[in-house]
């Protein structure tokens, strides 16, 4: 089936072209960050707007990248949520309006369904399987029996990695969203030489807590006089991603060991973090377990991965009503409860 996906959770305008849930013939993704960086974060009604504008660009771009025009679509997936709820609708009335006209099905997926099974684009991965999502709103451990079943195994307290990455990254001056940029220096620095607190570490759960060592970070940036750059920024930046690396590669590995499983799948935008790849391969490699991380593309916020589970539900004969409505909010493990069976 030839699935037309879209995507505007937050501050990527996405539009994708999917065949059978597997093939990607387009994933055209036009990122805001440019308009959201002087302010330091997403501000959701510019969010919005810039969705409006960019939504039919990015769709003519991807039937126009996939060789295809509007007729050849047979079905329709749209992110439901959880995001920015002015931001959500812009995909999935723009989605709904197309399925209508068109006559064809579509489906409202949860965007971290399609951050967790992005990796069966690349690499068919078997269910079941553990999944650390590692994004700017998520620091989650799931287990993953197939599409649609999803239970929580452990999740952060506080902030998502992403989300420390980012706030590390704006109070050393180093622009928005610089969970790239902290990674890149933190290459060159020595992870030893600041040490910062493991939260949660020795505790015998599967949860997270990351607003400690962000705040252990800006505690030591106060105590510094004057700024800090060059060797020092880097060390600074590696002993952070030390700490943070150290936590989601002791977690997932715990949470391997609880289920039994062999299989960790990685995703969301901290799943491109060079440390934590490195950091998690030696760990599969000592532990001979199999460790997957989707390229960098359909690691951070595209529309492709929506295909996977849509596909899926469509294939069962499911699909979403006119209806539905978007979800600022909506707990993973409820993703596949709602899909009507569709009239074929
Ligand atoms: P969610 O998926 O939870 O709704 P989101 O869609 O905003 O959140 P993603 O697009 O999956 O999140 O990921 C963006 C996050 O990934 C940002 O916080 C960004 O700083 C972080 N990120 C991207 N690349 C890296 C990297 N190399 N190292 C660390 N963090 C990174
Ligand atoms: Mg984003
Ligand atoms: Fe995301």
């Amino acid at each position: 089936m030839l699935l037309l996906c879209l995507e505007s959770s937050c501050d990527e305008t996405a539009a994708a072209v999917v065949r059978d849930g597997r093939e990607v013939l387009s994933n055209v993704i036009a990122s805001q960050v440019d308009v959201h960086a002087r302010y330091g974060g997403v501000v959701p009604e510019l969010a919005s707007r810039k969705h409006l504008e960019a939504m039919p660009v990015v769709i003519e771009d991807a039937l126009e990248r996939a060789g295809l025009s509007i007729e050849a679509i047979e079905g329709v997936a749209v992110t439901r949520g959880p995001g920015l709820v002015g931001a959500l609708l812009v995909a999935l009335a723009t989605g709904k309006a197309i399925a209508f006209a068109r006559g064809i099905p579509w489906v409202g997926v949860h965007h971290i369904e399609g951050h967790a099974l992005a990796i069966q684009l690349e690499q068919p991965v078997e269910y079941p399987f553990v999944s650390l999502i590692v994004s700017g709103g998520h620091t989650h451990l799931y287990l993953v029996e197939g599409v649609g079943r999803y239970r929580i195994l452990g999740r952060t307290l506080d902030d998502a990695s992403g989300e420390a990455y980012d706030k590390v990254a704006k109070l050393l001056g180093l622009g928005y969203p610089g969970g790239a940029i902290v990674d890149r220096l933190a290459a060159e620095g020595d992870p030893e030489a600041i040490v910062f607190p493991r939260p949660l570490l020795h505790q015998d759960n599967l949860d997270f807590s990351f607003s400690g060592i962000k705040t252990a970070v800006l505690n030591y940036v106060k105590r510094q006089e004057g700024e800090i750059g060059g060797q020092h920024l880097k060390d600074l930046a590696a002993g952070f991603q030390r700490a943070a690396v150290e936590v989601l590669t002791a977690k997932s590995l715990r949470a391997l060991e609880r289920t039994g499983l062999r299989r960790l799948v990685v995703a969301g935008g901290v799943a491109c973090n060079r440390g934590l790849r490195q950091s998690l391969q030696k760990a599969a490699q000592a532990g001979g377990f199999e460790v997957y991380f989707p390229s960098p593309l359909l690691c951070t916020d595209n529309a492709a991965m929506l295909a996977v589970a849509a596909d899926a539900y469509l294939e069962r004969g499911g699909c979403s009503s006119l209806d539905l409505n978007a979800l600022a909010g909506w707990p993973l493990d409820r993703a596949g409860d709602e899909f009507a069976l569709c009239s074929p």
